[in-house]
This record gives structure tokens, C-alpha cells and sequence, in this order.
């Protein structure tokens, strides 16, 4: 996988949040994006989803092919998956059907099929040992009354059964105790792993996920520009010295 940021700019409501993002992501490598409240790295995250509500110009390419007219849902088929920052309530939908749902759309399976079912319920009983959640978890509708740490645990489990190319994790450590930030690791460690063609974007406050993560580069993006880049003893200044130095 490859994804590249060229000169990305957006707009919402005419005030400009993101001012000239680069950035390029290649096979098998791991960004972290840290920064102060407000710099831009949610919507950063949202715009390469294709959120309408931002204008954006710049071009956003992932292997070779622009994103910038594709909806969503296309963008999200070509397995480009984001773990929300705050992750919204589906009602009516519960867990388990959400997660068959993904898992046959990315696998362009009719949802009638009922052959791909038994391979389904293997992948998902093997996402839940990751996690280390129970199946009764799967009867929850999506993120109704859940703490904030199996909200995040429930959009890795979505992860692992998409089966992603391209990870995106807004904030995906913010609140968790230290049990549920294993947890979470083992999951995209696991697809890290595993997989031969995946490229990571984290977006963190903290160096704790880091920690379980290892990032091969870090950046600090600043009023909506990523401002300095470099390896993970990056992060390790910031934590240090805090965003002021830089
Ligand atoms: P971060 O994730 O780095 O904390 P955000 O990307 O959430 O930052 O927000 C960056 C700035 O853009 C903030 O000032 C925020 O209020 C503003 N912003 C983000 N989305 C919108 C929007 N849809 N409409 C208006 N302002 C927005
Ligand atoms: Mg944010």
C-alpha cells in the first residue's frame, strides 16, 4: 500500500483548518501524528475519508489513484478504514450485524451467500481473543452505552474483521486503562503482523500507545500544519518538552 498527501488544504464553514499537509505513507510503515487540541488531526483523518462537510483541495492518493471524488463508502472499499475519535451510536444495528455486514461487503460477498458464514464466525471468534471480549459483547447494538474503553475495543474488532490496507486511528488510546491499551495494540499489532501490504496512521496524544506501537515515524502538526517529522525519538521530546519547544 501507498497513501500520499499532496499540498492538502480544507476549509469548514470558511475557516481554514488544514493549511498544506505532505505526507507520505509507504508499505509497512507506521505514523504517528501528534499535536495540540485543535490542529487539525481529526480533521485530517475526516477529510481523507471524504467527509463532505470540509471543502478540500490538495490531492489524496492511495496506491496510485486520487481519492479526492470518491465517496466514503468507495474510499472505505478500497480498504482505508478510521477508528473514530469518538465513535458514533448505531441505533437498532447490533454489533454482530454490523461486523457481517463489513466483512462481506470488503470481500464482495452477497449477503445472502450463506458459505462465507462459518470462515465469518472463525475470524470474528478469533477478533474477540485478541480483545479479549465476550461473545455476549456482539449482541450490543454499535456503541449504546458502552465505556469509552469498549467503544474503542468494538472499533477494533470492526477493524480486524475488514480487514484493512490502511489503518487511520484517531485518538484511539484517549481514556484507556492499561488492560484495554494492551488490548487495543494487540489488535493492530496483530494486523501489522500478519499482513504484507498495510501502511498505519496514529493519531495520539500520548507516547503510551506508542510504546506497544512502535511508530518508524513521527510528526507534530501545528495550526494545521504538520510543523516537524522525524523518527520515534520524537516522541519522546514531545512528551518531554511538550509542543512549546517545537
Ligand atoms: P484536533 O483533532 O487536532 O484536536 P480538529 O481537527 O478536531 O483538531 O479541529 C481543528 C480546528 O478546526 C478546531 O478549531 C475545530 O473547531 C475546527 N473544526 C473542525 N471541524 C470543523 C467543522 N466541521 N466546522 C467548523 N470548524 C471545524
Ligand atoms: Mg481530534
Amino acid at each position: 500500500m501507498e497513501f500520499n498527501a499532496i499540498d492538502v488544504r480544507a476549509k469548514a464553514e470558511n475557516k481554514e483548518i488544514l493549511k498544506g499537509i505532505n505526507l507520505s505513507i509507504k508499505n509497512k510503515e507506521i505514523h504517528a501524528i501528534m499535536g495540540p487540541n485543535g490542529s487539525g488531526k481529526s480533521t485530517f483523518t475526516q477529510v481523507i475519508l471524504g467527509n463532505p462537510v470540509y471543502e478540500v483541495e490538495g490531492e489524496l492518493i492511495f496506491n496510485g489513484e486520487a481519492l479526492n471524488e470518491l465517496s466514503t463508502d468507495e474510499r472505505a472499499r478500497k480498504g482505508i478504514f478510521l477508528s473514530f475519535q469518538i465513535p458514533p451510536y448505531l441505533e437498532g444495528i447490533t454489533l454482530k450485524n454490523l461486523l457481517k455486514k463489513i466483512y462481506y461487503l470488503r470481500r464482495g460477498y452477497d449477503e445472502r451467500d450463506l458459505k462465507p458464514y462459518k470462515e465469518f464466525r472463525r475470524e470474528v471468534e478469533k477478533a474477540l481473543e485478541i480483545l479479549k471480549l465476550p461473545p455476549e459483547f456482539l449482541e450490543r447494538e454499535v456503541n449504546k452505552d458502552l465505556s469509552g474503553g469498549e467503544k474503542k475495543k468494538s472499533e477494533m474488532l470492526q477493524m480486524l474483521i475488514f480487514d484493512p490496507e490502511f489503518i487511520i486511528l484517531d485518538e484511539v488510546d484517549s481514556g484507556l486503562d492499561v488492560d484495554s491499551l494492551k488490548a487495543v495494540s494487540d489488535a493492530v499489532n496483530h494486523l501489522y503482523q500478519t499482513k504484507d501490504n498495510i501502511g498505519i496512521l496514529i493519531i495520539t496524544h500520548y507516547n503510551r500507545i506508542l510504546n506497544h506501537v512502535k511508530p518508524t515515524h513521527v510528526h507534530v502538526m501545528k495550526d494545521g500544519k504538520i510543523v516537524k517529522s522525524g523518527g520515534s525519538e520524537l516522541a519522546n521530546i514531545v512528551e518531554k518538552e511538550g509542543y512549546g519547544q517545537i
